[in-house]
């Protein structure tokens, strides 16, 4: 998966642009950096790249999902409906904005459960954020069904998913709003950084300025600039940009070994009894960075994480008793830990969390294993690597 194993002189000479003038910031200082605009460039490319009209690069992808909710008037008091499997930035995004985030079921998808979500809306629900996790998508037409009949906002979080397709439409690009991460091991990456996709002008120049401090970049005089909106920072550096464009190149190339590395597991794991994958939705193409599978039981599960570790296979995950992925893991979220004052509507809504009935993502994510694929392994590697895993799951069953 991560664009961390083939950063190379491609990379290098991408930054060693911006180093050689010296101008390490996207925006200003026209006559000094010899016409270098990395962020600007990026912005450029990933939005052709995702079909998409306007892209908006940023500092991260947790940054990335605030300013899109910001961008699309969400905030205090407004709920936004998000899954119990994601990662910590969904809940993150939404309460830096005093916004209220409610956690609903996944299915076997790995991601919202299209019926939880019709079941949690309420009169203060605003958006519905599904979570393409491990390179998979949610069921984006029901969603998008959902949150036409409700007049919601559709906000994908793709940061796990770039380059995975639905319906041969970019993931990301689907929703009113898409959000991607460029962390250090995500499919390609800045070191730090973050996007947000749209085809909406309004929320595309909100996003624009709000993650400059309110800056409304018209005219060349970045001081007399004017201040339409109360912003934030939330800008990328140029140094962070021009990794990202360089990377940006190589997303292809990336997709491609993944999909056959992905094959070459599936295609041994297919073989057993008592083994069966993540269901993908209908016209969804993954971007195959995970192969995610269930066995029949959680005992069973947690048995062959244990036989897959002995044997030395890195890089299974066991999201159910993870601390950054799964509800279960959250209990600084459950137990309302924080160093500041939360309003009482949030109070409430995360105080429900402790006693709501999750069994059925339970059911999921306790027999879930996520065996991620990198792109550096070779052909010979990835065989061996299969047939360990097998060797370990058939130990078990
Ligand atoms: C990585 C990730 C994010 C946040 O990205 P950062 O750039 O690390 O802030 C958000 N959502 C998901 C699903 C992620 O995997």
């Amino acid at each position: 998966m991560p664009g961390f194993e083939i950063f190379g002189d491609e990379e290098r000479k991408q930054v060693n642009d911006v180093l050689d003038s010296g101008i390490l910031m996207r925006y200003g200082f026209d006559g000094l950096r010899n016409n270098h605009w990395k962020a600007k460039e990026f912005e450029n490319n990933f939005a052709k790249k995702m079909q998409s009209k306007y892209c908006q690069l940023v500092s991260s992808g947790t940054s990335a999902l605030t300013i899109a909710l910001a961008s699309a008037g969400i905030g205090a008091g407004d709920e936004v409906i998000m899954p119990v499997f994601t990662f910590v930035a969904s809940f993150e995004s939404i309460l830096a904005l005093g916004a209220i985030p409610v956690l609903v079921d996944i299915d076997d998808t790995l991601t919202l459960d299209p019926k939880a979500v019709e079941a949690a809306i309420t009169s203060k629900t605003k958006c519905v954020m599904p979570v393409h996790m491990c390179g998979s998508m949610a069921d984006l037409n029901a969603l998008q069904t959902i949150c036409d009949k409700n007049q919601l906002l559709l906000l994908e979080d793709a940061c796990q998913a770039i380059g995975g397709s639905y319906n041969g439409k970019p993931l990301g690009s689907i929703g009113d709003l898409g959000c991607f991460s460029f962390d250090f091991v995500k499919t390609i990456t800045c070191g730090e950084g973050g996007a947000v996709i749209t085809n909406n002008k309004d929320y595309y120049v909100n996003s624009d300025q709000y993650q400059d401090h309110g800056h409304d970049h018209v005219g060349k005089d970045r001081g007399a600039e004017t201040h339409p909106n109360m912003g934030y920072n939330y800008r990328i550096s140029e140094l962070h940009a021009a990794v990202g464009v360089a990377q940006l190149e190589k997303l292809d190339a990336i997709l491609e070994i993944q999909k056959k590395n992905y094959t070459l597991v599936r295609e041994m794991l297919e073989t057993l009894e008592g083994v069966t994958f993540r269901r993908v939705p209908e016209g969804g193409e993954e971007n195959y960075s995970f192969l995610s599978f269930f066995l029949p039981t959680e005992e069973l599960t947690k048995k062959a994480i244990n036989a897959l570790s002995e044997a030395g296979v890195e890089a299974n995950f066991y999201w159910y008793t993870n601390n950054w992925h799964y509800i279960n893991g959250w209990e600084h979220l459950r137990n309302i830990k924080s160093l500041t004052n939360v309003t009482p509507e949030v109070r409430n809504q995360l105080e429900k969390l402790n006693t709501t009935d999750f069994s059925k993502s339970d059911a999921v994510m306790s027999r879930t294993i996520s065996s991620l694929l990198k792109i550096s392994w070779t052909d010979e590697e990835v065989l061996e690597r299969a047939e360990k895993i097998k060797k370990a799951i058939v130990s078990v069953l």
